[in-house]
């Protein structure tokens, strides 16, 4: 039987979204949503294969695992420790393969260090693949095409430690339309959107529902760029939710802003159970906005959209950019002031990035304005790789830590609490809430305490922290029930946040 070991390496740098926090708190390590990849591939692996997982957010790599083929798989903020582990196996003599996203747009990066590189979607060319590495005359190189989802296998969970990720996740769609200059999603996943029939996707959630979580992330570049496919789901999940025997599945997803325009998809969104939208609002400066080729922000008013999404019940979370050619020394005051106006209590703030792969890399590459340290094409969400127009590198270090503190201060982190809280609706009734975790299978329990104490340890950590805790705390109780778990989430999103500005020096000295 052939042995493979299948392997997400840890993401380098601390994410906003990541969950570092459990480790550090003494807890096992944890996941915020669990690593889909690898179940997917997982799927498509013949019967006849030993499979073994590895989510190093959970796990160490075991570099003496007798596997017969390791193969791994990452974003471009896994590649550093991937090629790393890459190197570290071929000197024991492992057969390596590398895929996934990273694979796909630096194939020049990444082939030096494998034996067989899988550039593309592996659903076309995984029979042949495997076929080939169980008969030891695999190929250096597989291409695969934009796969088509109506047939992609239900992914293999059955074989990842799902007691320690929060949210399970199922992707319904590939590739986006839309062409942010920053993005590099169109460049590896394509702009003409692929989709999976309801029907999978509703397998796919019965799966994770058996398995005890009751939080999904739809895992979709942009969940609502065909609206009308999103509409159809949205109404099968939402019939799907109401005939849950144990209590109601809850979903987060990324969506364009919009959406806010068409009040039939945010009802919808409601009733399925939709309650966390990632929306990327990116800055208040419409001349940046323009800039970066980002029109679907640029025919309203950002604020009055995230209200239509909160009458609705959705909670948003948002990314916000600095560093664009357009922004002045002036910008982080903008920024501050936009912020201190919006009713969203996370915001994912970053310097402007050029991804490989993206086509402001191609333009900075071609300006000459590319950092040659960051190998990747990634930095740390706070320093850049390319050279800022109006201002230096220094100033736009400076700016952002300033405005990340204030962002994140315990003032205006708990005034944005109020402010969502008192404006989350609830018209239209979506599934109830799980109450305290309380239907939840034993296995995800302690993963449910343990985020208890996180808050708890929040609480302690300060005056002012206490003062913030408990001034939502009793807002919600008194004024806001039903959104007590809405509330965990988010002071459970503002621990890690605060333990990556900690550990990665971005607190004020
Ligand atoms: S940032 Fe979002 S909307 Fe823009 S291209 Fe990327 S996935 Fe699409």
């Amino acid at each position: 039987m052939t042995t493979i070991y299948l392997i997400s390496p840890r993401a380098e740098p601390l994410a906003y979204f990541g969950a570092e926090i459990y480790a550090h708190s003494g807890f096992a390590g944890a996941q915020m949503v669990a690593d889909l990849t690898m179940p997917t591939v997982a799927a498509l692996i013949p019967a006849d294969f030993h499979i073994r997982l590895c989510d190093e957010h959970l796990t160490p790599v075991d570099l003496d695992a007798p596997a017969d083929i390791v193969a791994l798989t990452g974003k471009t903020s896994q590649a550093g420790r991937m090629l790393e582990l890459a190197d570290a196996f071929r000197r024991r003599g492992r057969i390596v393969v590398i895929g996934g996203p990273y694979a796909s747009l630096s194939p020049d990066k990444v082939r030096p260090h494998c034996d067989v590189l899988v550039r593309g979607e592996i659903e076309g060319i995984a029979a042949a693949l495997f076929d080939d590495l169980r008969a030891g005359t695999w190929k250096a190189e597989y291409v695969g095409e934009a796969a088509d989802l109506a047939s992609t296998p239900i992914p293999r969970w059955d074989l990842y430690p799902n007691d320690r990720a929060l949210i399970g996740a199922v992707q319904t769609s590939r590739g986006c339309p839309f062409d942010c200059e920053f993005c590099d999603v169109p460049a590896y996943a394509g702009r003409r959107q692929r989709h999976k029939d309801p029907s999978q996707v509703v397998a796919e959630l019965d799966v994770l529902y058996g398995l005890g979580y009751r939080s999904v992330f739809l895992a979709d570049d942009n969940f609502t760029a065909s609206r009308r496919r999103a509409k159809g789901l949205l109404t099968a999940i939402a019939a799907w939710n109401r005939t849950r025997p144990d209590g109601s599945m809850t979903f987060a997803t990324q969506m364009s802003v919009d959406v806010a325009k068409d009040d039939e998809i945010l009802g919808l969104c409601a009733q399925a159970g939709l309650a966390v939208a990632f929306v990327g609002l990116e800055t208040p400066s419409e001349e940046s906005l323009r800039e970066t080729g980002k029109r679907q922000n640029l025919d309203g008013d950002p604020i009055e959209r995230i209200n239509r999404l909160l009458e609705h019940g959705i909670m948003v979370i948002s990314g916000l950019i600095v560093g664009f050619d357009a922004d002045g020394p002036d910008i982080f005051d903008r920024q501050r002031r936009f912020v201190d106006s919006a009713p969203i209590p996370i915001f994912s703030l970053g310097a402007l990035v050029a991804s490989s792969g993206s086509p402001l890399y191609d333009r900075m590459v071609q300006s000459g304005r590319l950092l040659a340290e960051h190998p990747y094409g990634t930095a740390q969400p706070w320093s850049s790789n390319i050279i800022p127009q109006q201002m230096s590198g220094e100033a736009l270090l400076a700016g952002l830590r300033h405005l990340g503190n204030h962002i994140y201060s315990p003032q205006a982190f708990g005034d944005r609490m109020v402010a969502m809280l008192d404006r989350l609706g609830t018209a239209c009734v979506g599934p109830a809430p799980v109450p305290n975790g309380e239907s939840l299978v034993a296995s995800r329990k302690a993963l449910m305490r343990q985020t208890a104490e996180l808050i708890k340890h929040l609480a302690l950590s300060g005056p002012a922290e206490k003062a913030m805790v408990t001034r939502i705390g009793r807002h919600a109780l008194r004024h806001r029930p039903q959104f007590l778990p809405l509330v965990q989430t988010c002071l459970r999103f503002y621990a890690q946040i605060r333990h990556v500005y900690r550990l990665t020096g971005f607190e004020p000295t």
